[in-house]
């Protein structure tokens, strides 16, 4: 382990969630990495929009649990046997860790893994100063990527997933992304380093569709003032667009996803849902006869051998400028400071898009 003084001390700072709305910021005993595992010093963690349900009405799965799962960080140390990182190493975690027994991991398909543990909800996550992982989890993060942006990693691969859920190329395809949040709007970048044409960017809050105009994305409305469909139509000669994207996960978005598909195109689910979903029969017989391919995404792919999977996506897209995360960060606020934020967040007292907390 390190000499430094202060990285001595065998505790350290952490949000802990032990119960339901009962966060607090306290000091809890400093991790210690094990064969195959990393100690990593966490440099930022984002505020995932599941955290908000997570502290405030769901929980997590067990309690007490330190939350969050979207961070970057320095290797502070590694457990014997450890080879693919060394300590001062700026990394990403995959905060997924899957069983490696079920079949779905002998095929490398880590999301679909049947027993799985996951760092920030059902392990101890990265609202802390520091955290262990295996090895295989932790991914280095190039030269030119800053930690703020690899600490979005994980939505941007989210993001990216949910694209790769589509069948075929998107050249020259229309998209509308219903939701500009920080992952609608890397859905909308993702799309747009696609190739996809023309994209649709659609939200209720003006601000956030003043930041995908900012982004460079002309056709983004505010769907209580501009009919979403109306927009779309006028556009694409009232054919609708190739691509739907329903990132808000409120009814009425995902009825304008279903609304706007053209034929044969895909309507992706990708919002978490708020409410249950109420569809006219007129328009579920229209996504028949329009033979829309309706998918899910769920999570992003991760792969621990190399291969060209989500993860690695995402870091060369930021590496070259093809993403620009930077932009998105509204806030950036101590760990200590984090329960009032999630309240604030809570109760959006203030406009917020991707927001991050450093130890
Ligand atoms: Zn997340
Ligand atoms: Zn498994």
């Amino acid at each position: 382990m390190t000499t430094s003084e202060s990285r001595n001390h065998t505790m350290m700072n952490a949000c802990v969630l032990h119960a339901v709305g009962d966060i607090r910021y306290q000091q809890v005993p400093k991790p210690h990495p094990q064969r195959g595992q990393v100690l990593v010093r966490v440099a930022f963690c984002g505020v995932c929009g599941s955290d908000i349900p997570r502290v405030f009405v769901k929980g997590t799965y067990r309690f007490p649990t330190i939350i969050g799962h979207e961070f970057s960080g320095i290797v502070e140390a590694c457990g014997e046997d450890v080879n693919r990182v060394s300590p001062g190493q700026r990394v990403v975690v995959f905060p997924l860790i899957w069983c490696g027994k079920c079949a779905p991991c002998e095929q490398g398909k880590y999301v679909q893994c049947i027993d799985y543990d996951y760092l920030g909800s059902r392990s101890d996550g990265a609202f802390a100063e520091y955290i262990v992982a295996p090895q295989e989890n932790v991914l280095p993060v190039p030269e030119r990527v800053s930690l703020e942006e690899a600490a979005m990693t994980e939505p941007a691969a989210v993001a990216l997933h949910a694209l790769r859920r589509v069948q075929g190329d998107l050249l020259g395809r229309s998209i509308a992304v219903f939701g500009a949040g920080p992952i609608g709007l890397i859905v909308a970048q993702w799309a747009r380093a696609m190739g996809a044409a023309p994209i649709f960017v659609f939200d209720i809050v003006d601000r956030k569709v003043r930041m995908a105009q900012e982004l460079g994305f002309e056709l983004a409305f505010n769907s209580r003032e501009r009919d979403a469909l109306e927009a779309i139509r006028s556009v694409t000669q009232r054919e609708g667009v190739a691509v739907s994207i329903e990132g808000a996960g409120v009814p009425q978005t995902f009825v304008q996803a279903a609304m706007c598909t053209m034929r044969g195109g895909t309507m992706v689910i990708l919002g978490n849902p708020s409410a249950d979903v109420m569809l006219p029969a007129g328009l579920i017989s229209q996504l028949m006869r329009r033979e829309v391919v309706v998918v899910g995404t769920w999570n992003s792919d991760y792969s621990a051998a190399g291969n060209d999977d989500d993860w690695r996506a995402v870091l060369d897209g930021v590496a070259r400028g093809t993403i620009a995360l930077r932009s998105l960060i509204t806030h950036q606020v101590p760990l200590r400071d984090a329960p009032q934020l999630l309240l604030m967040m809570k109760e959006g007292r203030e406009f917020f898009s991707k927001v991050l907390v450093y130890p």
